[in-house]
């Protein structure tokens, strides 16, 4: 069967996926979900409310007492948790196709990250969930001091739509390893794999009523779930304006502790000393245009020496102007349309404000503005740190240069803005790669040559947003111990 044919034949039910079953929302309100490569409506999903987010918190919570996943063995819950990934495996296509028509992403691009980076972090989490280890004190006397991990209880999690299947495994993955139970809320605009999960987790073996999701919008079941009374943690990731809300609700209802996975605006600096600018060109390519640049770590602003700013320009530019745009549905497609008309939108704009600003635009993409949310790439040049497009998140395909000169220009670009979730250094100099490694505000910094790295490393080491990108760390073992609670337990006596 062709991708179009099994995209005719998906059958839409989203809907609260609540104590291991779907039942209708209470609400009435109703949303179209709109797939963006066409603008045609997918189906008609339920707003939500406060009543749905009760019952799902509820269950979680009933769930949660009853011992029937908090108290299992540990390694029970990895084997469990395995046997998700190896489902997650072979339901591939059904997920990949789901995040495929409701956000556009290429239907390559979203079988890798199901196959790949999804399970891939699925399973690193299942593998951690019998190595939450405490710690002892030295003893004296009869006393025995102890440091143990518990699980939080009711987790909340709120996501975007960028990574939809990914998304969610960031979320119940650790919080599904360390114990707790979990009632998420998938973004409106990509709800269906989330759910797709839940029903899969069941038959991995979670037990009914571990994993809940109610879908339905921010204002709607997000902030119902962020206030609600019974939840022990929120985990939110998405923008940095809705993570502030998020926070705000927290504290006003039971005060209950957040995290925050946020946007980003993440630079690539390069120094003129790299020998293979075709190389550098690849990857900034790459690191820019991954899923049409709506990606929080992407590399949108171009911070190069002028020595090189016009080779390396020329380079981006020839190879941008070959990246056309497609229907997601056709395997050959790289660059889909973005997310939603509202995303089209807020990029469209973007390009206005720059184009304005005295940004020189050496790349004009193209914007579709009906029967398909398509914009093509656009690289801005001489854009300066005022720039509302230098600061700001754009989540689209363009791209900002920015000249330097020395390394302490360098660094003060880099750290230009309000955001500090990534960056990628290119000098083939090791000390000023850690200099900028150090000096640059970010969660995670790459330090590369010029086309001699072996594969990445691993991507189980946590590290922590910084500034506007947010706070806490969902990965590795980090990641476990943020969804679980540390008690102390002293013993005294003979
Ligand atoms: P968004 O903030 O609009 O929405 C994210 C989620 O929050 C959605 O589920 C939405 O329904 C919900 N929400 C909206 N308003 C709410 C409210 N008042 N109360 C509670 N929940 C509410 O973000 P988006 O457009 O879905 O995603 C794009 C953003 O996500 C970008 O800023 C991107 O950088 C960020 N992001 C960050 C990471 C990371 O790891 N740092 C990863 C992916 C995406």
């Amino acid at each position: 069967m062709s991708w179009t044919e099994s995209a005719a034949a998906v059958r839409w039910n989203i809907q609260p996926f609540i104590d291991g079953r779907y039942r209708p929302s209470s609400a009435t309100e109703r949303f179209d979900n709109i797939n963006p490569a066409t603008e045609t409506t997918l189906c008609q999903v339920s707003a939500g409310n406060a009543a749905d987010v009760d019952e799902a918190v509820r269950v979680a919570r009933k769930r949660f007492n009853d011992g029937c996943w908090s108290q299992l063995p540990p390694g029970r819950r990895t084997e469990i948790l395995v046997k998700l990934a190896d489902l997650m495996v072979a339901h591939k296509a059904e997920l990949a196709l789901l995040d495929s028509l409701e956000m556009g992403k290429p239907i390559q691009a979203a079988l890798f990250d199901v196959k790949n980076s999804a399970t891939r972090l699925l399973r690193s989490w299942a593998g951690f969930a019998d190595k939450l280890v405490g710690i002892s004190a030295p003893s004296i006397g009869g006393a025995l001091s102890l440091n143990v991990y518990e699980p939080r209880g009711v987790v909340g999690a709120v996501t975007p739509w960028n990574f939809p299947t990914v998304n969610a495994v960031y979320k119940f993955g650790p919080a599904l390893a360390a114990g707790n139970t979990i009632v998420m809320k998938p973004s409106e605009l990509s709800s269906a794999s989330t759910l797709r999960l839940a029903e899969l987790a069941l038959e991995a073996g979670v037990p009914e009523g571990v994993f809940n999701v109610v879908p339905g919008l921010g204002a709607t079941v997000g902030a119902a779930l962020a206030s609600h009374p019974d939840v022990n943690l929120l985990t939110f990731t998405g923008s940095t304006i809705t993570g502030r809300k998020i926070m705000e609700l927290a504290a006003r209802s039971n005060g209950k502790p957040v995290m925050l996975e946020l946007g980003g605006k993440s630079p690539q600096v390069v120094f003129d000393d790299v020998d293979d600018l075709d190389y550098v060109a690849d990857a900034v390519l790459q690191s820019w245009l991954w899923n049409s640049g709506q990606v929080c770590s992407a590399h949108t602003r171009l911070v190069v020496h002028e020595n090189i700013k016009d080779s390396l320009l020329e380079k981006v530019v020839s190879r941008a102007r070959l990246r056309k745009t497609g229907d997601p549905l056709d395997e050959a497609t790289t660059l889909g349309p973005l997310a939603s008309p509202a995303q089209r939108d807020r990029v469209k704009g973007y390009i206005e404000q720059g184009l304005k600003s005295g940004a020189v635009a050496v790349l004009k993409g193209a914007i579709q503005e009906k029967g398909g949310c398509y914009v093509s790439p656009t690289i801005f040049d001489r854009v300066t740190r005022d720039m509302s497009i230098a600061r700001e998140e754009i989540f689209g395909p363009v791209l900002c240069v920015q000249t330097f000169r020395a390394e302490e220009e360098a660094i003060a670009l880099a750290n230009g803005t309000d955001y500090g979730l990534a960056a990628t250094v290119w000098t083939r100099d090791m000390g000023r790669g850690r200099r900028l490694a150090q000096a640059i505000n970010a969660g995670y910094v790459s330090v590369r040559t010029s086309g001699q790295e072996g594969p990445g490393a691993g991507c189980m080491l946590s590290h922590e947003p910084q500034k506007a990108s947010g706070f806490g760390s969902e990965q590795g073992l980090r990641g476990l111990q943020s969804y679980s609670t540390l008690k102390s337990i002293n013993f005294n006596g003979a």
